[in-house]
């Protein structure tokens, strides 16, 4: 187990575009576990191994989504792991989450992204894999594929908005 630290902005690391796994080895494989004790541990859904300064190209994913109802009802851990993720096609439809990041801790903005996506990626056998994704889950695939290309969801939105979000950022970091 171990808990990596977390870049946050403005970073620099955070604007590096990550290069692609050559092998998925042990080595890959004790980062996927690292990362996925760092974003339980920062209860996060998603991370990319640039916010952790690794810059290969693996991303971690877990929506834990809730199952069950009433009193029975728990989030349920779903583990994802995408080595060398790359988006083959995206639909024209958008849609619009209200986006959150670990490494811009506690700010949230709305984000439009395509709606629907089809993606294909290495898991940690190393094994080629494709999938369509829709709902959060293509949001959050997108949204880690911009970090290893050095994306940040701010970049998505006006300049207006992004200031405003920083400046709350800097307050929220000045009262402690
Ligand atoms: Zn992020």
């Amino acid at each position: 187990m171990a808990v990596l630290e977390i870049l946050e902005v403005p970073h620099p690391g955070l604007r590096a575009v990550a290069k692609p796994v050559a092998t998925v080895d042990d080595s890959v494989r004790t980062i996927v576990s690292d990362m996925f004790d760092t974003m339980y541990d920062a209860r996060g859904i998603g991370l990319a191994a640039t916010q952790v300064a690794i810059e290969q190209r693996i991303v971690v994913i877990d929506l834990q989504e809730t199952e069950g109802e009433g009193e029975d009802a728990k989030p349920v851990r779903k583990p994802l792991v995408f080595i060398n993720p790359e988006l083959l096609s995206v639909s024209d439809e958008l849609s619009v989450y209200a986006e959150g990041c670990l490494s811009i801790p506690e700010q949230y903005a709305d984000v439009e992204r395509p709606a629907r996506c089809r993606a294909a990626w290495l898991d940690e056998q190393g094994v080629r894999q494709e999938g369509d994704m829709d709902g959060l889950m293509a949001t959050a695939l997108q949204h880690e594929i911009d970090h290893l290309n050095g994306v940040l969801f701010i970049d998505h939105i006006s300049k207006l908005k992004r200031d405003m979000l920083m400046k709350k950022l800097t307050k929220m970091r000045k009262a402690g």
